[in-house]
């Protein structure tokens, strides 16, 4: 943190205007949800399209719908009144889902098409697209040691098939909203979120979160070895979902960002090696690694180049991974042990 820190980026957001939030049963955006109630904005529209036992949290006063926003009907209906619209809905997952499910993946452009439209319409004064680091040329980071990805690295354009390019398009049609009808969006490249109520098991988790619960199961089953994807060499950088969400609104408010896309995510470089190490530390335990070399596992190598963001918010995301990690690993554990009893847990 230097010079420049939110406070000379003050949004004019009234407490009692309206806010829309998408994929709020999901991960993100449930937590996006919480941060504003507890910032007391007293009018939030929660949507996602899993029904309500199945979202990751729900926040008291709230008004939530179940509503598929593939469907541009729904998202007339969700943007009405609002003053700002949060898209974060989305087909998404890990490497293991992203590689596997391309079709599900570009089939959310429908989300981003139909609501950046709705929105507008509905006279929305703010717009927000949560994109991803996916968006990046993949020539790029083909080995470990790849550069870290400045905005401009995402052209010429190589995306991640499927996803990736799901993301490119969308992020141009908020460019384009925009420079053709004034409409201000703001467009985040997240680069892999953790942290506790996120997905943790079922097909769809990240690497810290899958890493953190191969540890604990192989604690719990005295099996002392755990399966990881690829060699182990990859290397990512991984942020909180705190410094994620204050992230969204320091974006969302600065007009010297609308329009433009900049990197939300940790510069802190880790090889998926470390990052075991790091889980096995928490966890107190030493374990025989078992490379699957045949497994999904993206790039080679994957870094933020903050200089964009610091540079215009004078913030970058900044808690270390030890700490999140920890407090992601604690989290996680809690949920292995209350589903053994039976418990329902979120997933
Ligand atoms: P998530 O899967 O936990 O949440 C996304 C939510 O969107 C889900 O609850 C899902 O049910 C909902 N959704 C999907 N299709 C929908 C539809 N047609 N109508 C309504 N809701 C729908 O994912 P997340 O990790 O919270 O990610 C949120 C956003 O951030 C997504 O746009 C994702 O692509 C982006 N992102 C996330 C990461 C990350 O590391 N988690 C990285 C880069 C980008």
């Amino acid at each position: 943190m230097n010079a420049r820190n939110s406070d000379s980026k003050k949004s004019d957001l009234k407490k009692d205007d309206l806010i829309v939030i998408t994929g709020a049963g999901g991960f993100i955006a449930g937590a996006l949800v919480k941060y504003f109630h507890d910032k007391g904005f007293t009018r939030i529209r929660a949507v996602d399209k899993k029904s309500l036992p199945e979202w990751y949290q729900r926040v008291p006063g709230v008004e939530c719908l179940c509503l598929d926003l593939s469907i541009r009907g729904n998202c007339e209906r969700v943007c009405e009144d609002a003053t700002e619209v949060y898209n974060l809905a989305a087909d998404m997952g890990g490497m293991g889902f992203i590689e596997r499910f391309r079709i599900e993946c570009l089939r959310s452009i429908l989300i981003n098409t139909h609501l950046i439209e709705a929105a507008y319409r509905a006279g929305a004064q703010r717009y927000f697209f949560s994109s991803s680091a996916c968006a990046y040329n993949t020539e790029l980071q083909k080995v470990a040691t790849a550069h870290a990805l400045k905005e401009s690295d995402a052209y010429p354009a190589m995306a991640e098939r499927g996803y990736g390019w799901e993301k490119l398009m969308s992020e141009m049609f908020c460019q384009e909203y925009w420079a053709e009808r004034g409409f201000k969006t703001a467009i985040a490249r997240f680069h892999n979120v953790y942290g506790p109520l996120g997905t943790w098991d079922g097909g769809r988790e990240k690497a810290p979160a899958a890493i953190c619960r191969k540890v604990i199961e192989a604690k719990d089953t005295g099996n002392h070895s755990i399966n990881i994807w690829g060699d182990g060499t990859q290397t990512r950088s991984f942020m909180y979902i705190d410094d994620c969400l204050k992230g969204i609104d320091m974006i969302m408010h600065c007009d010297e960002l609308i329009a433009t896309p900049v990197n939300l995510g940790s510069s802190e470089l880790i090889s998926i090696n470390d990052l075991v190490s790091l889980a096995e530390n928490i966890g107190g335990v030493k374990l025989e690694r078992d490379y699957d070399l045949d497994a999904p596992q993206g790039v080679a190598g994957r870094n933020s180049d903050n200089t964009f963001i610091r540079q215009v918010l004078g913030w970058e995301p900044n808690t270390p991974l030890s700490e999140g990690l920890k407090a992601t690993y604690q989290w996680i554990e809690e949920q292995y042990v209350a589903r053994k009893k039976g418990k329902r847990v979120v997933h």
